[in-house]
């Protein structure tokens, strides 16, 4: 995929393409209250080069299908998760988010961090919903208003990257009209973004620039990246990625 070459150079040696933290992935699976022990079937979906997948298969009694369009993530993935020793539990798909193959409640979980929003998080709680089963469990964070108003320079940045931003009580509602019954809603931390992803982001910059000549695309999206960044660190109280956890509701056999 051409047109993402220079994103991906940009993020596939990093631990995380998205905020999140290794304990937070603990704190969403705990309030899931999901068994350690159960076999169970989960998909990972836009799961980047893996930080959730491959702890969720160090936790869990998991097989946990890796979803995500751009295979050179799910190579570093593979190679992770056998360096890991988590290889033969995980398998990975290289398939887009809104045409994906699972049958009817054929899986237990599904987890995305930090994606959804690539079809838009009421789009993908409907379309993903058949593929869990009665009382299966979805575990999705989502960039969320932590306030009910908001500074207009990080409304405007926002409202045209991803109009579907919105408070966590929208989310929630969407979530209940959808037939899942909200479980659990926590926030992602400050270190999340800034030690997990901005700080070692930023620290691939002059790099990344180098090895891409210097040139005009490479300049325009580390512009961008700062400028997002500069947004976050200015306005952090207003905004932050929310993680969902909700049980699909209907007759558990
Ligand atoms: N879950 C990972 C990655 C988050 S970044 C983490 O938290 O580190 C979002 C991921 O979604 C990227 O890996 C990107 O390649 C993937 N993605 C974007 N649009 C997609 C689509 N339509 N289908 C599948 N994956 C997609």
């Amino acid at each position: 995929m051409d047109d993402y070459k220079l994103l991906i150079d940009l993020h596939k040696d990093a631990y995380r393409q998205g905020p999140g933290g290794d304990a937070e992935t603990e704190l969403a699976l705990n309030l899931a209250m999901i068994n350690r022990a159960e076999p169970l079937k989960i998909a990972d979906i836009g799961c980047g080069t893996g930080a959730s997948t491959i702890l969720l298969a160090r936790l869990l009694n998991a097989r946990i299908t890796a979803v995500d369009f751009l295979q050179d993530f799910l190579d570093v993935l593979e190679k992770r998760a056998e360096e890991t020793g988590v290889g033969d539990r995980i398998s990975s798909l290289a398939r887009s988010m809104d045409d994906l193959p699972f049958a009817d409640e054929e899986l237990d979980v599904i987890w995305s961090e930090g994606a959804i929003y690539n079809i838009g998080f009421e789009t993908g709680i409907t379309e993903w919903r058949r593929f869990l089963k009665a009382g299966g469990l979805l575990v999705a964070s989502e960039i969320t208003w932590l306030t009910d108003s908001r500074p207009e320079e990080l409304q405007e940045y926002w409202n045209s990257e991803y109009p579907e931003i919105d408070v966590a009580s929208a989310k929630i509602r969407i979530l209940e009209k959808h037939g899942f019954s909200p479980v659990g809603y926590f926030v992602l931390p400050e270190h999340c973004w800034l030690d997990e992803y901005y700080r070692p982001m930023q620290a691939r910059f002059e790099e990344f620039l180098n090895r891409n000549g210097n040139s005009k695309e490479a300049r325009e999206i580390v512009n961008a990246e700062q400028h997002e960044i500069d947004l976050y660190e200015t306005y952090k109280s207003h905004i932050s990625y929310g993680v969902y956890i909700a049980k699909k509701a209907g007759i558990e056999r």
